[in-house]
């Protein structure tokens, strides 16, 4: 369905690595402006291959979009190069944190302005900003990134991507390897800085629980397929999809 005011649109699209391997049949979704949308689905199901699409990153992986299209604010991402639409507001923050280890925590957060010819003055105020949303980076900020803490390094990875300006956040799992608390407090935190700036966030969960709580709207994918899409809310009450799209056990089909 095509939606005039959303910020990022993916249309219909189908992608494969090395021209054989298809990992997206088709897969839609639209984000609007302001909103934290949450795209969900088991693993392999096909949440980073459409992150990556929508950074456009697949080429660096041998792969490439096959048939539909995705938007970014009017621009058709594949037209653009990943720091194009990094200038552009669309910045990821891919799976797995990568933090330089042996920067310091301050120094990787810095990395996030260079692409866009920041001043002195104005990374001082981004730094700022990332230490009041993250307050433990900043007792933090001298020790190598390496160093640190799970938690603290995917508030290092996020607090980076916040130095390069984002209007579209795209999040790989960021709750990949985290305990509990510390996914509930980075989310809360994702949750504020929505709500205080507006800013729009695209994250991959497969930790549908803490997603559905803290999204807007959600998209569940399977085998490459958007499968199911609608409130948070809504989607919060489907106990049985949430059984069989998120763990526990696939229900067997019904005898018929
Ligand atoms: P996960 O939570 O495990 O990351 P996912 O939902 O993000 O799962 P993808 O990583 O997008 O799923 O994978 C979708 C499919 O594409 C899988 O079958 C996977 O094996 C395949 N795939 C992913 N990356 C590559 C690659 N670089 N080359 C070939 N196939 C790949």
């Amino acid at each position: 369905m095509t939606e005039p005011t959303a910020l990022l649109r993916v249309e219909r699209v189908e992608a494969a690595y090395q021209g054989t391997i298809v990992a997206l049949h088709d897969v839609s979704l639209n984000v609007r402006r302001g909103e934290i949308h949450a795209l969900l689905g088991a693993n392999g199901a096909g949440k980073s291959t459409t992150l990556k699409a929508v950074s456009n990153l697949l080429p660096a992986e041998r792969g490439r979009i096959t048939a539909g299209r995705i938007v970014f604010d009017g621009h058709d991402v594949t037209r653009a190069t990943p720091a194009q639409l990094v200038r552009l507001g669309l910045v990821p923050v891919l799976e797995g944190r990568h933090c330089f280890p042996s920067l310091t925590v301050e120094e990787n957060l810095v990395t996030g302005a260079l692409g866009r010819d920041a001043r002195r003055a104005e990374i001082e105020q981004g730094l700022e900003k990332v230490y009041a949303i993250f307050p433990r980076l900043k007792e933090r900020r001298r020790s190598p990134a390496g160093l640190t803490s799970g938690g603290e390094q995917q508030m290092t990875a996020i607090g980076r991507a916040l130095l390069a300006r984002p209007r579209l956040l795209v999040l790989d799992e960021p709750s990949m390897g985290l305990a509990p608390k510390v996914v509930q407090d980075i989310f809360q935190r994702l949750r504020r800085l929505n709500q205080s700036e507006g800013l729009s966030i695209l994250v991959a969960e497969q930790n549908s629980t803490v997603a559905l709580r803290y999204a807007d709207n959600a998209t569940v994918v399977e085998a490459g397929h958007t499968v199911l899409s609608g409130t948070a809310h809504a989607l919060r009450g489907r106990e049985d999809i949430r059984h069989f799209y998120f763990g526990g056990e696939v229900a067997a089909p019904a005898a018929a």
